[in-house]
């Protein structure tokens, strides 16, 4: 039997190459996957690497996502994603063409060694909260505190600066077993 569809929220990041196509490769690949279906993808933004070596920008967006998947299992798609997208892991915090963070899943609290969600480093990330905020109007985390209260704690926010709309939704793929249209 097929699992229940959740919505779960992901966060994308590239600094190496040309950061836009991998992004939108990127969304289109989560897609590909019969479990997962792209609702929502946010602005393109434009963020100053925090933590690691001196790197260029990235460009950061989130997405919103349906997916039959289990948590660590969305995690593994995620990971096949950058894989495939030939990332190489070096440094921590280093360079990427891609990166593909889970940083919501419904409303769930994950403490695993391997995944931790909501992200652990999401409310000190205004690159990762702005454009969650986008895909997540009226957000919350799951203790119920509004996303908009984690960002406003970051301020003033230096270093996101959006640029424009260029990621686009794949159409529609209904999950199996979703409802027919009425
Ligand atoms: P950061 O986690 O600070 O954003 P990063 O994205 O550079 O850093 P990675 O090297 O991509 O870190 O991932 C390191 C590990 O983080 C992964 O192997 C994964 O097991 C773990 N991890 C834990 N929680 C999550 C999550 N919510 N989303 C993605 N990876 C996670
Ligand atoms: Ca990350
Ligand atoms: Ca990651």
């Amino acid at each position: 039997m097929l699992a229940r569809e959740s919505v779960a929220f992901l966060g994308l990041g590239s600094n190496l190459g040309d950061r836009l196509d991998s992004l939108q490769r990127a969304v289109d690949r989560l897609d590909a996957d019969p479990r997962i279906c792209v609702d929502d993808v946010s602005s393109v933004y434009e963020t100053a690497p925090v933590g690691g070596p001196e790197q260029e920008p990235f460009l950061n967006i989130a997405a919103r996502v349906r997916t039959r998947h289990s948590p660590r299992r969305l995690l593994a798609a995620c990971q096949r994603v950058e894989a495939g997208m030939g990332r190489v892991r070096t440094v921590r915090w280093g360079p990427r063409t891609i990166d593909v963070d889970i940083l919501l899943f419904s409303d769930r609290v994950i403490a695993r060694r391997d995944l931790q969600v909501p992200h652990p480093r999401l409310t000190e990330r205004a690159f990762a909260l702005i454009p969650l905020m986008e895909v997540a109007p009226g957000g919350r985390l799951p203790d119920g505190s509004s996303l908009a209260a984690a960002l406003a704690r970051l301020a003033p926010i230096e270093g996101v600066v959006v640029v424009g709309s260029q990621i686009t939704v794949p159409p529609a793929d209904d999950l199996p077993g979703a409802a027919p249209p009425v």
